[in-house]
């Protein structure tokens, strides 16, 4: 029709308009451009999903965890980051007052100022603070 306007009776055959070349490659351009954000915006939407799916997943488990467990990870979490930033360095960490034990990544367990790696740490701990001063006493 570009080509040819008189040729034919476009009205009659109800050709919509000229297609140039140009104007063809501009669609397909646009089509092509439109579709391409349409993928985009369709993958976004899905990582967006996917991400809430994991939030409400983790909010769930989370949720489903006791105390300690929650604990037990917040310290686990601390000793990921402690060890970054130190390099694996160790010779400032918190230990047990009893065994020496790392109580980095642990939850201590705790009696007045002391922190101990496990209940048993902390009985003999006791054991031994009772015949001291039971001894300072006498
Ligand atoms: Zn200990």
């Amino acid at each position: 029709m570009a080509d040819h306007p008189d040729k034919y009776n476009y009205s009659k055959a109800l050709v919509p308009g000229p297609l140039t070349a140009e104007l063809e490659s501009k669609k397909t351009e646009k089509k092509r451009a439109q579709k391409v954000a349409k993928k985009t915006r369709e993958k976004e939407q899905k990582e967006q999903r996917k991400r809430l799916e994991m939030e409400a997943e983790e909010k769930k488990r989370f949720a489903s965890l006791s105390d300690r467990e929650k604990r037990a990870q917040a310290a686990e979490k601390r000793l990921a980051e402690h060890q970054a930033s130190t390099g694996g360095d160790l010779s400032n960490t918190r230990r047990c007052w009893q065994c020496g034990e790392s109580l980095v990544g642990k939850v201590p367990f705790q009696y007045l100022d002391f922190s101990f790696c496990t209940p048993r740490c902390v009985q003999e701990h006791r054991k031994a603070n009772v015949a001291n001063r039971s001894r300072a006493g006498n």
